[in-house]
Protein backbone atom coordinates (compact mmCIF):
# COMPACT_ATOMS: atom_id res chain seq x y z
CA UNK A 1 0.00 0.00 0.00
CA UNK A 2 1.64 3.36 -0.48
CA UNK A 3 1.52 6.25 1.88
CA UNK A 4 -1.41 8.15 0.26
CA UNK A 5 -3.43 5.07 0.25
CA UNK A 6 -2.03 4.18 3.86
CA UNK A 7 -2.88 7.30 5.05
CA UNK A 8 -6.54 7.79 3.37
CA UNK A 9 -6.91 4.24 5.40
CA UNK A 10 -6.49 5.40 8.61
CA UNK A 11 -8.45 8.35 8.32
CA UNK A 12 -11.64 6.57 7.07
CA UNK A 13 -10.88 4.20 10.00
CA UNK A 14 -10.82 7.08 12.71
CA UNK A 15 -14.01 8.22 11.28
CA UNK A 16 -15.69 4.88 10.99
CA UNK A 17 -14.84 4.56 14.57
CA UNK A 18 -16.47 7.81 15.68
CA UNK A 19 -19.47 6.51 13.87
CA UNK A 20 -19.24 3.44 16.13
CA UNK A 21 -19.75 5.28 19.11
CA UNK A 22 -22.20 7.51 17.85
CA UNK A 23 -24.35 4.14 16.89
CA UNK A 24 -23.50 2.71 20.44
CA UNK A 25 -24.45 5.67 22.03
CA UNK A 26 -28.23 5.87 20.34
CA UNK A 27 -28.81 2.00 20.46
CA UNK A 28 -27.85 2.57 24.18
CA UNK A 29 -28.72 5.51 25.63
CA UNK A 30 -31.38 6.59 22.73
CA UNK A 31 -31.80 9.59 20.65
CA UNK A 32 -31.94 11.90 23.94
CA UNK A 33 -28.03 11.08 24.02
CA UNK A 34 -27.36 12.64 20.29
CA UNK A 35 -27.42 16.09 19.76
CA UNK A 36 -26.52 18.56 16.63
CA UNK A 37 -23.74 20.45 16.11
CA UNK A 38 -24.13 22.98 13.27
CA UNK A 39 -20.77 23.66 11.33
CA UNK A 40 -21.13 26.53 9.86
CA UNK A 41 -24.03 29.26 11.03
CA UNK A 42 -27.71 28.30 8.94
CA UNK A 43 -26.20 24.58 8.51
CA UNK A 44 -29.29 22.64 7.24
CA UNK A 45 -27.90 19.32 8.48
CA UNK A 46 -26.13 19.83 11.41
CA UNK A 47 -23.67 17.08 12.38
CA UNK A 48 -24.98 14.61 15.36
CA UNK A 49 -22.73 13.75 18.53
CA UNK A 50 -23.28 12.37 21.18
CA UNK A 51 -23.51 14.44 24.07
CA UNK A 52 -20.33 14.30 26.16
CA UNK A 53 -20.61 12.01 29.13
CA UNK A 54 -22.43 9.46 26.54
CA UNK A 55 -19.54 9.69 23.92
CA UNK A 56 -17.18 9.01 27.13
CA UNK A 57 -18.80 6.41 28.13
CA UNK A 58 -19.00 4.75 24.40
CA UNK A 59 -15.41 5.77 23.98
CA UNK A 60 -13.97 3.97 26.75
CA UNK A 61 -15.77 1.30 26.17
CA UNK A 62 -14.64 0.51 22.80
CA UNK A 63 -11.01 1.15 23.83
CA UNK A 64 -11.30 -1.38 26.40
CA UNK A 65 -12.39 -3.71 23.46
CA UNK A 66 -9.58 -2.73 21.80
CA UNK A 67 -7.15 -3.15 24.17
CA UNK A 68 -8.37 -6.73 24.64
CA UNK A 69 -8.24 -7.42 20.84
CA UNK A 70 -4.51 -6.06 21.42
CA UNK A 71 -3.98 -8.75 23.68
CA UNK A 72 -5.62 -11.32 21.35
CA UNK A 73 -3.23 -10.66 18.35
CA UNK A 74 -0.30 -10.57 20.16
CA UNK A 75 -1.34 -14.26 21.63
CA UNK A 76 -1.56 -15.45 18.17
CA UNK A 77 1.60 -13.57 16.82
CA UNK A 78 3.29 -15.56 19.48
CA UNK A 79 1.44 -18.45 18.76
CA UNK A 80 2.71 -18.29 14.71
CA UNK A 81 6.02 -17.77 16.16
CA UNK A 82 6.70 -14.55 15.92
CA UNK A 83 9.15 -12.96 18.60
CA UNK A 84 8.54 -10.37 21.38
CA UNK A 85 10.91 -8.24 19.43
CA UNK A 86 8.84 -8.50 16.59
CA UNK A 87 5.89 -7.62 18.25
CA UNK A 88 7.41 -4.82 19.80
CA UNK A 89 8.33 -3.30 16.31
CA UNK A 90 4.56 -3.99 15.06
CA UNK A 91 3.68 -1.63 17.84
CA UNK A 92 6.29 1.16 17.85
CA UNK A 93 7.26 0.82 21.67
CA UNK A 94 10.26 2.15 23.14
CA UNK A 95 12.82 0.35 25.18
CA UNK A 96 11.98 1.86 28.89
CA UNK A 97 14.11 1.44 32.70
CA UNK A 98 16.70 -0.14 31.16
CA UNK A 99 15.18 -3.11 29.48
CA UNK A 100 15.08 -3.93 25.89
CA UNK A 101 12.78 -2.95 23.71
CA UNK A 102 11.23 -7.09 23.73
CA UNK A 103 11.22 -6.92 27.29
CA UNK A 104 9.54 -3.64 28.22
CA UNK A 105 6.17 -5.24 25.37
CA UNK A 106 6.69 -8.45 27.39
CA UNK A 107 5.76 -6.43 30.23
CA UNK A 108 2.98 -4.67 28.95
CA UNK A 109 1.27 -7.87 28.64
CA UNK A 110 2.55 -10.07 31.03
CA UNK A 111 1.99 -7.26 33.92
CA UNK A 112 5.18 -5.49 35.62
CA UNK A 113 7.37 -6.99 37.61
CA UNK A 114 5.75 -5.93 40.78
CA UNK A 115 2.43 -7.83 39.89
CA UNK A 116 4.30 -11.09 38.85
CA UNK A 117 3.41 -14.22 41.43
CA UNK A 118 6.14 -16.22 42.93
CA UNK A 119 6.08 -18.60 40.22
CA UNK A 120 7.30 -15.37 38.17
CA UNK A 121 5.89 -13.84 35.04
CA UNK A 122 4.00 -15.67 32.23
CA UNK A 123 1.88 -15.03 28.74
CA UNK A 124 0.01 -18.17 28.30
CA UNK A 125 -0.60 -19.16 24.62
CA UNK A 126 -1.51 -22.22 22.66
CA UNK A 127 1.45 -24.01 20.34
CA UNK A 128 0.23 -24.98 17.33
CA UNK A 129 2.57 -27.93 16.36
CA UNK A 130 2.35 -29.77 20.14
CA UNK A 131 -1.20 -28.32 21.13
CA UNK A 132 0.31 -27.15 24.68
CA UNK A 133 -0.13 -24.63 26.66
CA UNK A 134 2.67 -22.75 26.67
CA UNK A 135 3.64 -20.22 29.89
CA UNK A 136 5.29 -17.30 28.06
CA UNK A 137 8.37 -16.13 30.34
CA UNK A 138 9.44 -13.53 28.00
CA UNK A 139 12.50 -12.44 26.27
CA UNK A 140 14.92 -12.59 29.32
CA UNK A 141 16.57 -15.95 28.65
CA UNK A 142 18.41 -16.88 25.88
CA UNK A 143 17.67 -20.37 25.80
CA UNK A 144 14.00 -21.18 23.91
CA UNK A 145 13.55 -24.07 26.13
CA UNK A 146 13.91 -21.65 29.62
CA UNK A 147 11.80 -19.15 27.87
CA UNK A 148 8.57 -21.64 26.59
CA UNK A 149 7.92 -24.15 29.24
CA UNK A 150 5.19 -26.34 28.37
CA UNK A 151 6.09 -27.97 25.30
CA UNK A 152 5.33 -31.54 24.25
CA UNK A 153 8.42 -33.60 24.51
CA UNK A 154 9.66 -33.57 20.70
CA UNK A 155 7.94 -30.19 19.58
CA UNK A 156 8.67 -29.37 16.12
CA UNK A 157 8.31 -25.76 17.15
CA UNK A 158 10.71 -25.60 19.94
CA UNK A 159 13.09 -27.87 18.05
CA UNK A 160 12.82 -25.34 15.04
CA UNK A 161 13.42 -21.95 17.92
CA UNK A 162 15.96 -24.02 19.42
CA UNK A 163 17.92 -24.54 16.14
CA UNK A 164 17.79 -20.99 15.44
CA UNK A 165 19.01 -20.04 18.62
CA UNK A 166 21.62 -22.47 17.52
CA UNK A 167 22.82 -20.65 14.49
CA UNK A 168 21.88 -17.58 15.91
CA UNK A 169 24.72 -18.10 18.44
CA UNK A 170 27.16 -19.49 15.09
CA UNK A 171 26.68 -16.63 13.25
CA UNK A 172 27.83 -13.89 15.74
CA UNK A 173 30.71 -13.74 17.92
CA UNK A 174 29.23 -12.99 21.00
CA UNK A 175 25.87 -14.65 20.59
CA UNK A 176 22.79 -13.22 20.26
CA UNK A 177 19.47 -13.23 22.76
CA UNK A 178 16.49 -13.05 21.01
CA UNK A 179 13.66 -14.90 22.16
ZN1 LIG B 1 5.00 -27.01 21.15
Amino acid sequence: MNKPQHERALVVAGSRLRGLILDLVREVHGDAAVERHARYEGDQFPEPAPTPLAGLWAANYLSQRARSEVATHVRRAREAGHSWDEVAQTLDMEPDGGRTVAETTYERFAGSPASWSLRGPSFVWRCPACDQLIADRGPYESHPEDNQPGHANGCARLRGEINRWRSSWDNTPEGRDEA
